[in-house]
């Protein structure tokens, strides 16, 4: 292979984005230069970012550990500047890894962990992918940050952007929860609220990126940096489980590049030695008001046909996933499934995790729980082996779904009498 010295297409000086140093294609392997570019030119095929790697064994393992407690920790494997800790960013990662024994017991399982990214900066794992694109997006010249998003997306790129002190523009569905709107708004960028649902949306930014080229649309034009925000949940439960991979894992499905990049993840951590190989499976989950993926694996089919989303978990609701065929590759090559639920199991859910183990999830999260529980009611989860679960989001964001199923258990006059009269004491 020639070296390719990559150059930013807005400023013409050299791009340094850490190990990273190409842009390949997932269908045709043809490789670009490192730039703003997510298509193929050769089979419109998506883009992901190629890497070589200097460290590798023990010496990588040490220095991640002497790193920050943040996803930068993880930055010799990221398309990142190698200085990315010391600029402007929410710094988001090193969330808990919380072993979950009430819940496992209450489900009949050995071990069972959550990995809680509702720890994050803005709540959610969005904070991860952001963060990556934003240094990506600085380092090729851009001057604001874009998206579109189903929510969590536009608080994580509204909150980044101010605290790097440049624009944000979001564009959300204007159906979207209010908490996730005016969490957004409190961050002063430009949001737009669209009358569409989120692949208009999508489409909507496809051609708005076309026409401004000072805009990185975080999960469009810059996508290939941005997916490989989610490598670091990968690294990070590996490294919580004390350098080693669990066996099964369970993983909510959006676009599906959370769960792809869990996997690339995991792979990287093998091939550079800082784990043992072992076998692990991929368990998808979707709401069954938005099941493209769940849907194709159950039919065998190794292509996705589009829905048009009707759930409560709105931040799970892509129609036409663009990673769906690549979810389907890791669960099938890793031999887990995927399962999908209703509303009414997705709030099963949410309290069931909120009772056993006092963590609140997003309606996403409530759609792993029910999946966990689904999966191995089915048989295809095994409850003897070593499982992490994926909380992607906080409760706080999506109270009305729950708001009519939860409540004071009684309403009383401030009266010693009044308490007594309830029974509850
Ligand atoms: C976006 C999102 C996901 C899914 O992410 P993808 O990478 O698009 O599959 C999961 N959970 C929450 C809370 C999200 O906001
Ligand atoms: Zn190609």
């Amino acid at each position: 292979m020639t070296t390719v010295i990559p150059t930013s297409p807005s400023t013409g000086t050299t791009v340094d984005l850490g190990p990273a140093v190409a842009l390949s294609c997932r269908e045709c392997g043809n490789r670009v230069a490192l730039g703003p570019f997510y298509a193929c030119t050769e089979c419109f095929g998506p883009l992901e970012v190629a890497y070589e790697f200097t460290t590798s064994g023990e010496a990588l393992r040490e220095q991640i550990e002497a790193g920050p407690q943040n996803i930068w920790r993880y930055a010799p494997l990221l398309p990142v500047p190698a200085n990315i800790a010391d600029t402007p960013n929410i710094n988001p990662g090193s969330t808990k890894l919380v072993r979950a024994d009430n819940l496992a017991r209450e489900l009949g399982m050995k071990t069972l962990w959550v990995k809680d990214d509702s720890g994050n900066p803005t709540h959610s794992f969005k904070d991860r992918v952001v963060a990556v694109a934003l240094a990506a997006a600085r380092e090729l010249g851009f001057t604001v940050l874009a998206c579109p998003s189903t929510g969590n997306l536009a608080n994580a790129v509204a909150a980044a952007a101010a605290r790097a002190g440049i624009r944000s523009v979001v564009f959300v569905p204007s159906n979207l929860e209010q908490q996730k709107i005016l969490t957004t708004a409190a961050y002063g960028g430009t949001l737009i609220a669209v009358e569409g649902n989120y692949d208009d949306i999508n489409r909507l930014a496809g051609e708005i990126a076309g026409e401004q080229e000072d805009w990185a649309f975080v999960n469009v034009n810059v996508r290939p940096y941005y997916a490989e925000g989610s490598k670091t949940l990968g690294y990070e439960v590996a490294e919580q489980l004390g350098w080693r991979l669990p066996q099964q894992v369970v993983v909510p499905i959006a676009s599906g590049a959370q769960l792809v990049k869990i996997d690339k993840g995991f792979q990287e951590l093998v091939s550079l030695g800082l784990v043992d190989e072992a076998p692990y499976k991929v368990f998808g989950a979707q709401a069954t008001g938005c099941n493209p993926v769940s849907t194709a694996f159950k039919q065998g089919h190794d292509f996705i046909q589009p829905v048009r989303p009707d759930t409560i978990a709105k931040s799970l609701a892509i129609g036409n996933p663009a990673d769906g065929p690549y979810v389907l590759d890791v669960v099938n090559r890793t031999g887990g499934a995927i399962e999908d639920v209703t509303d009414e199991e997705v709030i099963e859910g949410i309290k069931l995790l909120a009772r056993t183990e006092g963590i609140f999830a997003e309606t996403a999260g409530g759609v792993t729980v029910a999946t966990l529980k689904k999966l191995l009611a089915s048989g295809q989860l095994d409850p003897n082996e070593e499982t992490v679960i994926f909380n992607t989001g906080d409760g706080l964001k999506t109270l009305d779904a729950i708001a009519h199923v939860v409540g004071p258990s009684a309403t009383i006059a401030p009266t010693l009498s009044a308490f007594e009269a309830t029974g509850l004491a």
